[in-house]
């Protein structure tokens, strides 16, 4: 339970990446000013993050799952937090898609969607009303700067992050009135486990119907030069983590 005094960050996405580094530099800080609820759709994979977090888990680090494409799981994990009271909310969980639109199923781009704009908007209904009714609170929401400009490829990863840019900027002005911040956190790459699977999904990807111009564009010129970018840009997910940690200071 939280010390009074210490603040309730809850993050979403901590298996890997950035929410796991996020909820670990919180809960090591060095003043114990958090109590770190680090969330996970699937908690068989909290290892990784128990291992990084040390000694802190129990003390200020705890874990709940959540799924944040299911609004049973989204309204369960709120309800199992003492009186429902989030200071900071970090919506950090993701997906990534790649790919010649043609090569990507409807159903593909849904979950895309359901996942990095619907996930934000359920997260951020369902801890609302309690923050406007004690009128504080910090909903930081982790997007990218594929939400500022379109990027080649990324089409259905970019309309879903600028349809969370364009929810938020709208929200946060009836979100001031009730004191509640809103902030909008946008990296460009970082090494973690998300270009991974998303190349792995590269990988499984089928051309059929689409023009071989693209497709060699897409195989030959764009992967081997993203590759290069991700390798001589690539932040670490540690730098995200102290970015945040300044943002909800
Ligand atoms: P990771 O793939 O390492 O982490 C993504 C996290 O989101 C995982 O914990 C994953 O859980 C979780 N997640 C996915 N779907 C759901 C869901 N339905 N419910 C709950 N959790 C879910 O990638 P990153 O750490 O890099 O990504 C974190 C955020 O940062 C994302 O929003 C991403 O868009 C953003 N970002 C990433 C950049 C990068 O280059 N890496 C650049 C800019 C922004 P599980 O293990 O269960 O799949």
């Amino acid at each position: 339970m939280a010390n009074s005094g210490q603040k309730v960050v809850l993050i979403t996405g901590c298996s890997s990446g950035i929410g796991l580094r996020i909820a670990v530099t919180l809960a090591k800080d060095e003043k114990k000013r958090y109590h770190v609820i680090a969330t996970m759709r699937d908690l068989k994979k909290k290892d990784k993050l128990l291992e990084a977090a040390g000694d802190t888990y129990g003390k200020t680090l705890m874990l709940l799952p959540l799924d944040v494409c299911s609004d049973e799981s989204v309204k369960q994990c709120i309800n199992n937090v003492k009186d429902r009271h989030i200071d900071i909310l970090i919506n950090n969980a993701g997906v990534g898609l790649l790919g010649p639109v043609e090569s990507i199923s409807i159903e593909e781009m849904k979950r895309v969607f359901e996942t990095n704009f619907f996930g934000v908007v359920r997260m951020i209904k369902e801890v609302m009303p309690d923050m406007k009714k004690r009128r504080s609170g910090h909903i930081v929401v982790m997007s990218s700067v594929m939400g500022l400009q379109g990027v080649v490829f990324n089409d259905v990863y970019t309309a879903s992050k600028f349809a969370m840019e364009g929810f938020c900027e709208s929200m946060a002005v009836q979100l001031m009135k009730f004191n509640i911040r809103l902030s909008m956190i946008e990296p460009g790459p970082v090494h973690t486990e998300f270009e991974t699977k998303m190349m792995e999904d590269v990988a499984k990807m089928e051309y059929p119907g689409v023009d071989a111009d693209t497709v060699r564009y897409f195989k030959d010129v764009y992967l081997p030069s993203s590759i290069d970018i991700f390798e001589a840009m690539g932040q670490t997910p540690e730098d995200i983590a102290k970015c945040t940690k300044k943002v909800i200071e």
